[in-house]
């Protein structure tokens, strides 16, 4: 069978952008010029909208099984706690943070690619493209230096913050570097006084210094280090900067990674040109603050791919579809940007008045359990929402349904039987044969919960497409013939 995807990059965005396409039968390589996986611990917060979504590929219990579960950060200045934000009451199955190191996650993404047939072909750098419309030629490097020319429908650009193919499209990575310089050091350490569901952030007057915890007593420490021009780091530092802003008393011993970085919040404005398309890293990159990075280049991927099932099998209007991924992960990612630039300034005020405001406020509003409620859910990512898309169908109020656009939450899980949308009816004997002309586009398995009166149409990727009363036909097909683009 023909390729219709080539897939550059195999970090967790090009795993699961591969994993998604074979679970949906669409045949695509995937391929990535290093020899293997990272070693590297990278993103280790997994949020409940990510697990939500892997859920559906059978990724999310072998990663639970590996990970921590965490149910609270605590903001803290010395030994007093000044906020907390709890997870216990998200409206999810994953009602937590999971932290596990990114090269389990990227384990655990390869191991269910592998499961299903698919194989990562390493050793093998991507070159160049020609785009002519019709198909994409790639050109891609094997070890040998044999140079291999790939024609697929689709190229997809998961390559990373540096990737190869935004170059080529002469995309421009919007937005600024973060001034000064920052320390990331994977450490064991002792004395840390917290539950083992809880995870701390300490805010002193010259900085931030955070924990999250990698194994029972080990943690990546996270702090800004102000000014001062990039340098080699030592175990001291990291000590000095914990005695100085931490709870004192702590011990950091056994490093296993210590690393100065740059923060830089960027993003292309377009994620599609023609037939290429670019995710994760590859299309935006943002401060760790919130631990969004690697959680929001998944959900695209997650986004893409049904997408891309639905043109590919001929089922679905590619204009359509394939517009709108741009148009709902630019968007969302432009909101990522704006709240994980917004927890890093406020994180690092350096002036001293402001910053007794700051702790005086903050202590204030995550005491409200709504503002405590909010925060949980737009770190956890399950507000995340495409109020904008131009897939949202017709909206009935009133029915009990989230709106177009939004997560639909209960009623189980969506889209683990492929590139389908799902529909929840009243009776769903009637809605096979209303819908009879549309039944390649839904699952067959209509949900008719005892208490719901009218119908939602839910999209593959678990948001709601349409929400109608008991006989909304014409809602409901008129979607579907656009979709379609019958
Ligand atoms: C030090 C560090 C700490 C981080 N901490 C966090 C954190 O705490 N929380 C968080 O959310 N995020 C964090 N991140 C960011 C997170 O790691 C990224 O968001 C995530 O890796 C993005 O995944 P990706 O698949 O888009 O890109 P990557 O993981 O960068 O994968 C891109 C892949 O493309 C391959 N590639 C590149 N060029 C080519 C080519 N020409 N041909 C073939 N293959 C190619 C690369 O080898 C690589 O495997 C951190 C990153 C770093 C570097």
């Amino acid at each position: 069978m023909p390729t219709s995807v080539l897939i550059s990059g195999a970090g967790p965005v090009g795993l699961t952008l591969a994993l998604e396409l074979i679970r949906f039968g669409v045949p695509c390589r995937i391929i990535d010029k290093s020899p293997s996986r990272t070693d590297k611990s990278k993103a280790l917060a997994v949020w409940s909208r990510t697990l939500e979504l892997l859920d559906r590929s059978g990724a999310a219990p072998a990663l639970i099984e590996t990970g921590r579960k965490m149910h609270v950060v605590k903001i803290m200045s010395g030994k007093k706690t000044i906020a907390r934000v709890n997870f216990d009451g998200l409206a999810s199955p994953f009602p937590f943070v999971l932290m596990i190191p990114q090269s389990e996650t990227e384990r655990v993404l390869e191991e269910k690619l592998e499961a299903l047939g698919g194989k990562v072909e390493r050793n093998v750098e991507f070159v160049d493209f020609v785009d002519d419309g019709k198909t994409v030629t790639s050109t891609v490097v094997h070890p040998d230096g044999r140079k291999e020319l790939i024609v697929t429908d689709w190229l997809a650009g998961c390559d990373g913050a540096h990737s190869p193919i935004r170059h080529q499209l002469g995309m421009p990575f919007e937005g600024d570097t973060v001034p000064g310089t920052f320390l990331l050091a994977d450490v064991h350490v002792s004395g840390l006084d917290m539950a083992e569901d809880e995870f701390p952030i300490f805010w002193h007057r010259s900085g931030i210094v955070a924990f999250f915890p990698i194994a029972t007593g080990r943690y990546r420490v996270i702090a800004d280090m102000g000014a001062e021009p990039q340098r080699d780091l030592t175990l001291d530092d990291v000590q000095t900067i914990v005695d100085q802003r931490g709870p004192g008393g702590l011990v950091v011993s056994d490093c296993v990674w210590l690393a100065p970085f740059t923060i830089n919040e960027r993003k292309v404005k377009d994620f599609r040109a023609g037939r290429v398309f670019l995710a994760g890293d590859a299309a935006h990159i943002h401060s760790p603050a919130g631990g969004q990075g690697m959680n929001t280049g998944i959900q695209d991927a997650i986004n893409l791919a049904w997408k891309l099932a639905l043109v590919i099998e001929d089922r679905g209007d590619p204009e359509l579809l394939l517009n709108s991924y741009s148009i709902e992960r630019s968007a969302n990612a432009t909101q990522v940007l704006k709240d994980s630039g917004r927890m890093l300034r406020v994180g690092m005020m350096q002036n001293v008045a402001g910053q007794a405001v700051r702790d005086f406020l903050i202590g204030k509003l995550f005491g409200l359990s709504f503002v405590n409620h909010i925060a949980a859910d737009r770190l956890s990512e399950l507000a995340v929402a495409y109020d904008e898309s131009p897939l949202n169908g017709p909206e009935m109020k009133g029915l009990g349904f989230p709106r177009p656009g939004h997560r639909m939450a209960g009623f189980g899980t969506f889209g683990s039987k492929g590139a389908h949308f799902s529909l929840v009816a009243a009776d769903p004997a009637e809605a096979a044969v209303r819908l009879k002309d549309y039944m390649n586009l839904i699952d067959g398995d209509i949900r008719s919960p005892s208490d719901v009166d009218g119908m939602c149409l839910v999209r593959p990727d678990g948001y709601v497409a349409v929400t109608t009363h008991r006989d909304g036909w014409e809602d409901l097909t008129a979607f579907l013939g656009r979709v379609s683009g019958a």
